[in-house]
């Protein structure tokens, strides 16, 4: 493997990574782009706990086209067109977001008023292009493919980790219209927040109060149960969780222990690689159309409870049926109770029947 970083017009870092040690990433950004917005600003809800990021400058952020690679902003430049990668061809490519929520760019911040307390959104945001094919998505990746993309969520996560003031390095997938993605080119984003996300606090607070270990007990017990299962081998297992909160929501496990990507052996990556594919795929062939989902690695915070924290994925579609989508509503949105018209098993059951066919 061979990590070129390079540079962006606007002074954005952009990285390489290529399968071939031979590969040519001296192409230069020649287009004249706007110097990059100032980071947003976190607000604290003192009633929640939790910390907003104001971003008012991604509402003005240009509107990016879901017509084909001739406006794709992800596909390699080409002689008549610029976009965001240089080059004319890549592997798996990272770079700076131009509009991101979090960044080391921030201005200065004075009192709103109120009970809030105001500071800026250090950290960083990143987008990962997993192939340069655009007509492709992560579910048809070839494992070697999956494993490079592995390979740069590891590089990041140990790269952001490092960055003065960041606390949490989420690694995730936005896929498909109906989440609101506006390009159809495969990809994700990287976000390296400067506080620990509430999910990870309610996670890692559970397994604190726990007697045993809180993750490894629920993958045994889910091995053991067998009903909700979806795909395993002999490193990882793929099942739905008992309170599944989402029509079609799956949670990947490796059968040890680690913190984060960074931790992961090459065994444990590849043999992630076919498994993980497998359930997009049984994702997709649910309702014979492609299935919109997030897909969120679920990391140890960079700086507590590294030995509390299980690594895993957690996969989950708002797709119920061909033509409904689960929206969040009242009980949902407003007091963060999910009603899931779904059973886990059933889902399962679904699922299992797709898996390699
Ligand atoms: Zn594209």
């Amino acid at each position: 493997m061979k990590r070129t970083i390079t540079h962006l017009a606007d002074g954005r870092e952009l990285i390489y990574f290529d399968r071939r040690d031979d590969a040519d990433r001296s192409a230069i950004d020649r287009r004249p782009l706007e110097p990059r917005p100032v980071a947003s600003e976190l607000r604290y809800d003192p009633l929640t706990e939790e910390w907003v990021a104001i971003a008012g400058h991604r509402q003005t952020r240009t509107f990016l086209p879901t017509g084909g690679t001739a406006e794709c902003p992800l596909c390699p430049s080409t002689d008549a067109r610029s976009t965001e990668i240089p080059s004319y061809d890549y592997d798996v490519v990272v770079f700076e977001n131009r509009f991101p929520s979090f960044s080391g760019n921030f201005g200065t911040y004075g009192d709103v008023g109120g009970l809030s307390e105001v500071r800026p959104a250090v950290g960083r945001c990143e987008v990962v292009c997993f192939t340069s094919d655009h007509s492709s998505s992560f579910s048809k990746l070839s494992d070697a493919q999956v494993e490079l993309v592995m390979e740069a969520w590891a590089d990041r996560t140990a790269e952001l980790s490092a960055i003065e003031g960041v606390e949490q390095v989420f690694c995730f997938e936005n896929r498909g219209e109906e989440i609101g993605i506006t390009i159809a080119h495969p990809h994700g984003q990287i976000y390296a927040y400067p506080y620990v996300t509430p999910r990870t606090k309610l996670q890692l607070g559970a397994a604190s109060r726990y007697t045993g270990n809180l993750f490894a007990d629920v993958l045994a017990a889910e091995r053991a149960a067998g009903t909700r299962v979806v795909a395993a081998n002999e490193l990882w297992t793929a099942f739905v969780p008992a309170a599944a909160r989402w029509p079609y929501e799956v949670h990947v496990y490796p059968h040890r222990q680690v913190p984060d990507l960074a931790a992961l052996t090459e065994e444990e990556r590849a043999a992630f690689a076919p498994l993980y594919t497998s359930v997009l795929r049984a994702f997709d062939g649910l309702f014979g159309m492609t299935m919109p989902y997030i897909s969120a690695w679920h990391q140890a915070p960079v700086r507590q409870d590294r030995e509390l924290a299980y690594l895993h994925l957690e996969l989950f579609s708002i797709r119920r049926a061909p033509n409904k989508l689960k929206f969040l509503a009242g009980s949902e949105s407003a007091m963060g109770a999910f009603v899931n018209d779904v059973l886990p098993e059933e889902a399962a059951r679904m699922l299992r029947s797709q898996v390699d066919h």
